[in-house]
């Protein structure tokens, strides 16, 4: 299997006010068919590792290492992440004018597999992806995107994970503002790319509701830019009931 692998990580971002260091050194490794929650309050660097995984220009290493397989992540271009099995979902999905949801995802898929797919069976994924996730086939010709509400986003973010089956994804607070239906329906997509592609799932979330639906097999602990405690599901049921409060006054 593969392993994802994240060493001591420090990040910077520049600031209005200068460079101020967001990520203290994080750990976390994660071999492909697992899933990883990574939880903490806002503000706790999280979106951060996410960005800084992507290849965000705005972030910068100031030391540690990211590897996939042993290959430096950090050196390649944000394609070569992609190319290498690598899908990111921000938590600010942006809009793409110009370029319709149906080009913008075969054009992915060309790139992440070095060539174009087969356009019967292409056509076919495509509407069936968008069938499970209960999007109208009219999204296919609407430009990214534009003008879709924060749940269609969402949506279109896990068609593209289920479209381009990654060898992990690094979901960014997918969760956030859905309703319950909504909810459901992009979790059993994540949960059909895991079970289908042995995806390794690095899921980012504030809240505990969405591990009602996707079952965490490790759960971290985010607090001031790193892990401050890890463990099993059951450590996401105490967060539940304790909240993070416990954490903010061990550090302050
Ligand atoms: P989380 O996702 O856990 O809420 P973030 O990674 O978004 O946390 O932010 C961590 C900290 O870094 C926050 O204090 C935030 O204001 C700051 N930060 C992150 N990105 C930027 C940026 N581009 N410009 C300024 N400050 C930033
Ligand atoms: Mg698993
Ligand atoms: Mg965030």
């Amino acid at each position: 299997s593969s392993v994802l692998e994240i060493k001591d990580l420090q990040v910077s971002v520049e600031t209005d006010q200068g460079t101020i260091q967001i990520l203290h050194g994080v750990d976390l490794t994660i071999t492909q068919g697992e899933i990883h929650a990574v939880m903490g309050p806002n503000g706790s660097g999280k979106s951060t590792l996410a960005y800084t995984i992507a290849g965000h220009p705005k972030y910068t290493v100031e030391g540690g290492s990211i590897t996939l397989d042993g290959e430096d992540v950090l050196s390649m271009s944000v394609d070569e992440r992609a190319r290498a099995g690598l899908f990111l979902a921000m938590q600010y999905p942006v809009e793409i004018p110009g370029v319709t949801n149906t080009n913008f995802l075969r054009t992915a898929k060309t790139s992440v597999d070095g060539k174009a797919p087969a356009i019967r069976g292409w056509v076919a994924d495509v509407r069936e992806a968008m069938t499970n996730l209960k999007m109208d086939q009219s999204f296919a010709e609407r430009n990214v995107n534009e003008g879709f509400s924060g749940g269609e986003k969402k949506r279109n973010e896990i068609l593209q994970l289920e479209l381009l089956k990654p060898r992990f994804a690094i979901l960014d607070e997918t969760d956030s503002g859905l309703d319950v239906d909504a909810l459901k329906i992009v979790s059993e997509g994540v949960n059909r790319a895991h079970a289908n592609n042995n995806l390794g799932l690095l899921l980012i979330t504030h809240y505990t509701r969405i591990l009602r639906y996707i079952k965490p097999d490790f759960v971290h602990v985010f607090v001031n830019g790193k892990v401050a405690e890890q463990g099993g599901p059951e450590l996401a049921d105490r967060l539940e009931d304790e909240g993070y409060d416990r954490y903010l006054t061990a550090s302050a």
